[in-house]
């Protein structure tokens, strides 16, 4: 193994090939085109190979990040595959969506000289490749133990856990209350950002492992969580954050407000996207504003712009340096021509006679001294309210837990925000043999982070159930 002291730095780090952006803003196929596999190689061939690996420490569901390089680097993408999976169910879209610059890539010793590793692309290489090759490897399974585990909710925790312990031999059943599987894989990330196609492959695999899925069953409606404790000697929660919150300003009523989550989920869930194939349900609207900094925000500004509005602006009320968004992010919706509108905050929506929306009255601030959170706080500059002309907005401000599972089970602890509350140490809930975790425990968070937090309840499950 080569030793980082002796190995000469390599600090070009390979670019991915995208689709123009000229190009991409008029189509909904995926954006970012992958590594080729000799790209691949040069990339992974830049790895340190550290004996003690910031990478890894800095992952949420701890993979063995040189371990599958080194593969790549030696041309046994196979090899990778089986390392990657071994922690990873979704490598496909962990390398696509998650944040890997504020997490193993920022551990990466070469991110001290501005060139980390690109450990997410080379995910997204070897799971692509994998997918290539047909048929994936299947691992061998243990005899089964005799317990039942049931998963509320198809997204992204749920899907860890189910993974983790059908390895373990227990019967799994996931519960989803859409007509899909994916959860925010689904309704939530368009799919020039994420292709469904991907993130179907991916619960395909885990039925081949034996997973049973359930879908359209709304546990809380369908039948509430007592009831499948009946049946199930243990249950973990995932339900996510589907509750969208909105400004509280006078015109949210009026057509043409939608919230993120309405928004991306007609276009995501109702192939909005396939138009004119399908008929989207989303009017054609030519200025589109959409309020917040965020990756969501992003997401609805490109979909609006691949949906042919004319202009498309992010509205958001601190700086650019301040935004909650991945800088990628950021510069995909800048080359693709969204205009973005920063120390600006909406205070009024205004309607037609029709009660549609029309025009937005904005006010300009400045940013004062940091708030709780760090970031300067901003401040109203009073006087500069100023009137845009907009023919839709989508608030992408947030989302809460949705309430439905912690109002229909008893003894379930929330937090003020409706989070199901858990042991940090465990994903357990203050209710006998429930565990929790993702979203409807941290509120809207990353892909990742709902991951770990899977595989630590999933841990504690099987504790648990082999007593
Ligand atoms: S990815 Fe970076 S930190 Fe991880 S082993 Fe390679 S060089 Fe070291």
């Amino acid at each position: 193994m080569p030793d980082k002291e002796k190995k000469k730095l390599d600090l070009n780090r390979r670019e991915m090939p995208k689709q123009l952006p000229e190009v991409r803003r008029q189509n909904f196929n995926e954006d970012a085109l992958g590594y080729p596999e000799e790209t691949a190689i040069q990339e992974a061939l830049r790895c340190l190979q550290c004996r003690n690996p910031k990478c890894v420490a800095m992952c949420p569901v701890e993979i063995d990040i040189p371990g599958f390089i080194k593969c790549i680097a030696e041309n046994d993408f196979f090899g990778g595959i089986r390392v990657l999976k071994n922690k990873n169910l979704l490598p496909a879209v962990c390398g696509r969506v998650c944040p890997q610059e504020e997490q193993c890539e920022k551990g990466c010793i070469l991110s001290k000289k501005g060139a980390p590793v690109a450990i997410g692309r080379l995910e997204r290489f070897l799971a692509d490749w994998e997918a290539a090759q047909g048929e994936p490897e299947v691992p061998p399974i243990p005899k089964p133990t005799g317990k039942k585990v049931a998963v509320v909710g198809g997204g992204p925790a749920g899907l860890t856990v189910a993974g983790d312990l059908i390895k373990l031999g227990h019967q799994i059943t996931i519960f989803e209350a859409l007509h899909e599987m994916g959860g925010v894989l689904i309704y939530g990330i368009p799919e020039f950002r994420l292709p469904k196609a991907i993130v179907k492959r991916e619960v395909e695999y885990l039925k081949k492992l034996g997973v049973e899925i359930i879908t359209d069953f709304v546990v809380g409606k369908t039948r509430t969580v007592d009831s499948l404790l009946q049946e199930y000697d243990a249950i973990f929660v995932g339900s996510g954050a589907g509750l969208p919150w909105f400004m509280e300003v006078p015109g949210e009523n009026l057509n043409g407000v939608y919230s993120a989550n309405e928004y991306l989920t007609r276009m995501n869930l109702m192939k909005g996207f396939l138009f004119p194939q399908y008929d989207t349900p989303i009017k054609n609207h030519q200025h589109v504003a959409v309020i917040g900094g965020g990756n969501v925000a992003m997401d609805c500004a490109r979909t609006a712009l691949r949906l042919g509005a004319e202009e498309v602006h992010i509205i958001y009320r601190r700086s650019r340096q301040e935004m909650p968004a991945r800088l990628e992010e950021i510069e995909n919706a800048e080359e693709e021509g969204v205009i973005f509108d920063y120390l600006t905050l909406p205070v009024r929506y205004i309607g037609d006679e029709n009660g549609w929306v029309q025009e937005i009255e904005c006010l300009k601030m400045e940013l004062g001294e940091p708030d709780a959170s760090g970031r300067r706080r901003p401040v109203p500059i009073e006087g500069s309210n100023y009137i845009i002309p907009m023919d839709a907005v989508v608030c992408a401000i947030g989302n809460s837990p949705n309430p439905l599972i912690p109002e229909t089970t008893p003894g379930l602890e929330v937090g003020k925000w409706g989070n199901i509350k858990v042991d940090e140490e465990t994903g357990k809930t203050s209710k006998d043999r429930v565990w929790a975790g993702g979203d409807v425990v941290s509120g809207a968070a990353t892909v990742i982070l709902a991951m770990g937090a899977g595989r630590i309840a999933a841990r504690s499950i099987h504790e648990y159930l082999v007593g």
